[in-house]
């Protein structure tokens, strides 16, 4: 593939990989190394995913934690006094600590409780405990870390520091989130973060740069850790770690969950970075189309996939819009190949709760439907991981049939991109060419849209590799 990734691929893929990183692991927390490979041995895929639920607070599948809570606290600050407004983001921490979310860390809730105005209270408390160097400030920051991206090193760094002392008075927990706003920085604009490592630590105070050396050190392994996971310096090391070792996306974020510990944290720092590198496309579906969850204290709004996405995308200097498509005639649910059928957006919305439903465009309101995926394609030639994409979702597909499950892919139109998978489903469940393939569709869904040939390269390249 020639295509490179658009920003806005990545941008989201870091918001969004980093409240999955913390939902997957949420159930795992505190618990022993391998306790995720255990349960699932395998991808799975079908209308059970590793997006569990459960651990000892009860999580719903899905559902994010105090990380993702605390993320969408300096999000939303940030989007809406249009920078760091430190005052105003520590009385966000504030009201949220005050109304009793069922995690919060122990040194995150001491300096919330303390009553001391923001600029103290994480001081006062690092000097009269001698610890602070937790991995709380580190598990929130993605958001700021797409915020001041476009503004360079220096400010990004800079920013990084001065959210982190808001709870950490230790200044290695703001070096750590500094060093993570570099390399989200680079990966944010298609470099490689990895080798940007021995750049950003040339930008950590030199008092605090050799312990960051060592757990960002290419041959550093989670065993050479000399504190517990909720340190920082593990928790990014962690992170840096899995993103060297994975081949992808899933791959990154099954090797931090299987080291054990404080999972949920781990998961959602590795999610933000490994979500930047790879973009949305490479986050599986299964997970990003169930990632939800509320901020306690911020009414009862819930928070899904859409919503991420958007205000990533207002993070990065978008404007913070809502997508409502409006009313369209339906089209379908026609069954067009045994046992998978086709429709548009409103189709599908209306169709019977039973379907498992396959999403290729965006939605509006969430669809009731208990099985929904929605994969991350654009109906242009943008899509630099379509060949991703379209993997992840005929993979699901094929589980979701296994599980005896009418399948119904759609897209707003139901007829360039629903096309692709239909098309793609022949050629590699049946051994069709593409020219059967798409003679086969067009037959039984003369709604059938031809005209985006990168579709039809992609398919070209998956008859190739069967
Ligand atoms: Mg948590």
């Amino acid at each position: 593939m020639t295509t490179t990734m658009h920003r806005s691929h990545r941008v989201a893929g870091a918001l969004v990989g980093s409240a999955v990183g913390d939902a997957l692991g949420a159930p795992f927390e505190f618990g022993p190394a391998g306790a995720f490979s255990a349960r699932f041995p395998v991808p799975a895929r079908g209308v059970e995913t590793e997006m569990c639920g459960g651990g000892s607070l009860g999580w719903e599948p899905g559902e994010f934690t105090d990380d993702t809570q605390m993320a969408l606290l300096v999000a939303t600050s940030l989007v809406e006094r249009g920078g760091l407004d430190e005052a105003d983001l520590f009385d966000r921490f504030r009201t949220w600590a005050q109304a009793d979310p069922p995690d919060i860390g122990i040194q995150t809730r001491a300096v919330l409780a303390s009553g001391l105005p923001w600029d103290v209270a994480a001081a006062d408390h690092s000097t009269r405990t001698g610890r602070a160097a937790g991995n709380g400030s580190l598990m929130r920051t993605t958001p700021a870390a797409i915020r001041f991206s476009r503004d360079g090193t220096q400010a990004t760094m800079d920013a990084a520091r001065r959210i982190s002392a808001l709870t950490h008075g230790d200044p290695s927990a703001g070096e750590g989130c500094a060093v993570f706003h570099e390399l989200v920085r680079v990966a944010l604009d298609g470099g490689d973060p990895l080798a940007a490592v021995p750049a950003a630590l040339d930008q950590v105070a030199p008092e605090h740069r050799p312990r960051w050396a060592a757990v960002l050190d290419p041959h550093w392994t989670p065993a050479d850790a000399t504190e517990a996971n909720g340190a920082v310096w593990p928790t990014l090391g962690q992170a840096v770690w899995a993103l060297r070792h994975g081949r992808d996306f899933a791959e990154v974020l099954r090797l931090v969950v299987d080291l054990g510990g404080d999972t949920d944290t781990v998961a959602a720092v590795s999610g933000g970075l490994a979500g930047a590198v790879h973009g949305m496309g490479g986050i599986p579906m299964r997970w990003s189309s169930v990632v939800h969850g509320k901020v306690p204290g911020f009414g009862d709004r819930r928070w899904g996939l859409a919503d991420l996405q958007q205000l990533a995308a207002a993070l990065d200097g978008g404007a913070l819009q809502s997508y409502d498509p409006g009313v369209i005639p339906r089209i379908g649910p026609r069954e067009v190949l045994p046992g998978i059928w086709a429709g548009n957006l409103d189709g599908a919305r209306y169709s019977e709760a039973d379907f498992a439903v396959i999403s290729l465009c965006r939605l509006g309101d969430p669809f009731p439907h208990e099985v929904h995926r929605m994969a991350y394609l654009a109906d242009n030639d943008l899509n630099a991981d379509v060949d991703t994409v379209l993997t992840d979702v005929l993979d699901d597909m094929a589980a979701l049939r296994a599980d005896g499950r009418r399948i119904l892919v759609h897209c707003h139109g139901g007829a360039s991109r629903t096309g692709l998978v239909l098309r793609g489903w022949l050629v590699r469940e049946e051994g069709m060419s593409v020219a059967e393939a798409t003679g086969h569709v067009a037959e039984r869904w003369e709604h059938l849209g031809l005209w985006n040939d990168s579709f039809t390269a992609a398919l070209h390249r998956l008859e190739r590799s069967r």
